[in-house]
């Protein structure tokens, strides 16, 4: 590959640039009307607008416009990034026919892991522990009602094809169920034009940790650690780090060797993530993220590989040892501690809406051990109401999760945003939290911890 066409936006379409870059490939930005003055279309080496007429959001969507700009400017590689069209296996498809590489997994893994009643059960084929759980979608309430007599409640009722933690409902009682089944499914119609939905036990305060996979065209497959991102908002995640700070060695292996497991299960290609809910005595498979995570930074960090760049080179056919020199599993090592704070225009004191507006004075951290992933961050800009509120992924690594901790929290205090809100202050609370230093935060700490909206 000569030329790769990036087809997101904002960070991470910046991130994907810098790695091109530093693979001295061309780049191919595009962007929406609303993006005109987006950085991301000025770091890359041409760039063209998409979708034009089409909604904000529609515009990254259109599959057709974005081959055709990748046709017409001799682009031989996509990279979808995050969201968008990363996880959709028509486009996948479409590349394909139009000869242009997608840079992520084939299209058949993209279909078994976008339906997550599809992956469990693959999960399951490769020997991994599942949520007890409806192995078919449910069809009916009297079904869900079923499952719940049989295995009690609480449940949870989530969508078959759901994402970014949208068309799921924890039910506590029976009457609670109708309701919640209704919006679950009215919610996965909305957000994914399906409302095909499955139920799983709810788990009461487990861990989210998931273990960071390459697998190139040969068969190789290498885990790069977990992270734990059981700090979460509404079932998002607000902050992640690696290595888990909970996990032993032991548990650590077990985990690792489960998402390896699974990757060879289906000969697995590209970057992809496998999800878990632990429990003080065991560790459940959620699902598999086929793509590049918003978090993939803090693995970078403590094992200094390049994940996006593995990504391309992966796409290209290279080998994972012979070819991208990658230590071989036993020989992989990890440093320190990472921990990533996503930095948004959310306003804690009126339940996270997005706040909008021309940012007035934007005064960033830095030193030794900090990254910044942003680009559309910086005095002057205009922070718009069309897309998702993430304003820079603030990364910091150190020796410990002590340090790192500290390390943050001096980071956070460095920043100075005027114009829009923020929710450094509310990151502060957070990583400040005796239960988060502890690194017992479990994912309904938010939830649970009222003095962080104090
Ligand atoms: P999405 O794809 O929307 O991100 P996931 O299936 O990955 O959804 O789940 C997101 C989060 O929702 C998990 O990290 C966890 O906090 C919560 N969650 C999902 N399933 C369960 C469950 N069965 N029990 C408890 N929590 C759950």
């Amino acid at each position: 590959m000569k030329k790769i066409l990036v087809a997101n936006r904002g960070e991470i379409a910046i991130r994907i640039i810098r790695a091109c870059h530093e693979l001295n490939l061309q780049t191919v930005a595009i962007y929406a009307k609303e993006d005109e003055y987006g950085v991301h279309r000025f770091r890359a080496d041409e760039s063209y607008l998409v979708g034009a007429g089409k909604k904000p959001i529609e515009a990254y969507l259109d599959m057709d416009d974005i081959i055709q700009i990748a046709k017409m400017t001799g682009a031989d590689g996509i990279h979808p990034g995050y969201g968008f069209l990363s996880e959709n296996e028509e486009f996948a498809q479409k590349c394909e026919d139009a000869g242009i590489t997608f840079i992520g997994p084939t299209v058949k893994q993209l279909q078994m892991f976008g339906d997550k009643i599809e992956a469990k059960e693959v999960a399951h084929a490769a020997g991994l522990e599942t949520i007890p759980g409806t192995e078919d979608p449910v069809r009916s309430i009297t079904q869900v009602r079923e499952f719940a007599d049989q295995h009690g409640y609480p449940i949870m009722v989530k969508a078959a094809l759901g994402g970014g933690g949208r068309g799921m409902r924890i039910v506590y009682s029976e009457d609670e169920l109708e309701e919640a089944y209704n919006r679950a499914r009215s919610e996965a119609m909305q957000s994914f034009g399906d409302d095909e939905l499955y139920v799983e036990k709810y788990l009461q305060n487990p861990k989210h940790i998931e273990v960071q996979i390459l697998g190139d065209k040969y068969g190789n497959i290498l885990h790069l650690f977990e992270r734990d991102c059981s700090v979460q908002r509404r079932h998002q995640k607000v902050i992640e780090f690696a290595p888990s700070i909970t996990l032993d060695d032991k548990r650590r292996q077990e985990i690792c060797e489960a998402a390896v497991r699974l990757a060879k299960s289906v000969n697995y290609q590209n970057a992809g993530t496998v999800e878990f809910l632990v429990t003080d005595d065991k560790f459940y498979f959620i699902e598999v993220n086929p793509r590049v995570q918003v978090e993939h930074t803090v693995t970078e960090m403590i094992t200094e590989i390049d994940i996006v760049q593995s990504q391309i080179l992966i796409a290209a056919g290279k080998d994972l040892f012979k070819d991208l020199h990658l230590p071989h599993q036993k020989d992989l090592k990890y440093h320190g501690c990472a921990i990533q704070c996503r930095i948004t225009t959310e306003d804690p004191e009126n339940n996270f809406m997005p706040d909008t507006g021309k940012i007035e004075t934007y005064r960033s951290p830095g030193g030794f051990g900090v990254r910044l992933d942003g680009g559309n961050a910086y005095a002057g800009a205009v922070v718009t109401p069309f897309y998702d509120s993430l304003l820079v992924k603030t990364c910091v690594q150190a020796r410990t999760f002590n340090e790192a901790v500290a390390k943050m929290d001096r980071v956070l205090r460095e920043f100075k945003i005027r114009g829009v809100k923020t929710n450094i202050d509310f990151m502060r609370k957070v990583i400040n939290n005796e239960v988060f230093k502890a690194g017992d935060a479990n994912t309904t700490f938010i939830d649970q911890t009222p003095s962080l909206f104090e």
